[in-house]
């Protein structure tokens, strides 16, 4: 049987008592080891929830996560980098002295962050506070958050939302480069365009469901699968 660095079995959610409205329903998803895998889905399908759900932010209210090959439990977090909605970031503080903040806080070695902030692009940012960065540049500067503790892993959350087409391109190219250095991706987004040449495995989500899942190679044609998937999950 082929073991995945990630797995979902039949993954819920329900928010508060509106049981009768699943944000997650029932998804099973698989994410191979060393591949980039985009969790693409309209506004309000169940993007973030999921990837909540898989960095522990929120709890499953029924269903399974296996990672690493064990059920999931917080010790993976050490081996997980994410970045959900906005990074925490200071504003009064340089790039370097955010991460500083964070490696004391999660007890990890400071050695690693002018590595992680040429992984990113800003090693040049100097003494420049992060309340005068770009916002492409504070996007990089939460990857580099997440980046901070070595992870096998790397989630994001819609990571291209704000940047401009330049920002979008580097990002790319940076991604592109993680699964040679042993880092699977997961990333979620609902602009097809931004990520169909990025990566390599998607899943379709719909009103909470799994809609369709598959490898992609790069001249498939990503909108016409989405599109087709929505409409079928429409009529269903
Ligand atoms: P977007 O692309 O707009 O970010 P998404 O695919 O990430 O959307 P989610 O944010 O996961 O979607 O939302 C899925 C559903 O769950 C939506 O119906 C949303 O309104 C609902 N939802 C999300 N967060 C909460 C919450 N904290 N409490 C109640 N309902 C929520």
């Amino acid at each position: 049987m082929k073991e995945y660095l990630l797995e979902t079995k039949h993954l819920t959610k329900a928010y508060g008592r509106r049981v009768s409205h699943l944000a997650v329903r029932d998804v099973s998803l698989q994410i191979t080891k060393g591949s980039i895998y985009g969790l693409l889905g309209p506004n309000g399908a169940g993007k973030t929830t999921t990837l909540k759900l898989l960095t522990g932010l929120i709890r499953p209210t029924r269903g399974e996560i296996l990672i690493f090959g064990e059920p999931w439990q917080r010790k993976h977090l050490a081996r997980i980098g994410a970045l959900i909605e906005t990074p925490a970031l200071y504003g009064n503080l340089t790039a370097y002295e955010n991460l500083l903040v964070h490696a004391y806080s999660r007890d990890l070695t400071r050695a690693r962050i002018p590595r992680v902030l040429e992984q990113v692009g800003l090693q040049d940012t100097g003494s420049k506070r992060v309340a005068h960065f770009s916002l492409g540049m504070k996007q990089r500067l939460g990857v580099a958050v997440a980046l901070l503790g070595d992870p096998e892993l790397l989630i994001l959350d819609e990571p291209t939302n704000g940047l401009d087409p330049i920002g979008i391109q580097q990002f790319r190219s940076f991604v592109r480069t993680l699964p040679e250095k042993g880092i699977t991706v997961m990333l979620s987004s609902h602009i097809l365009s931004e990520v169909a040449q990025l990566v390599d495995h998607v899943g379709i989500i719909h009103n909470g469901m799994l809609k369709f899942q598959g490898p992609l190679d790069a001249h498939a044609d990503l909108e016409a699968l989405f599109m087709d998937t929505i409409r079928r999950s429409e009529h269903a």
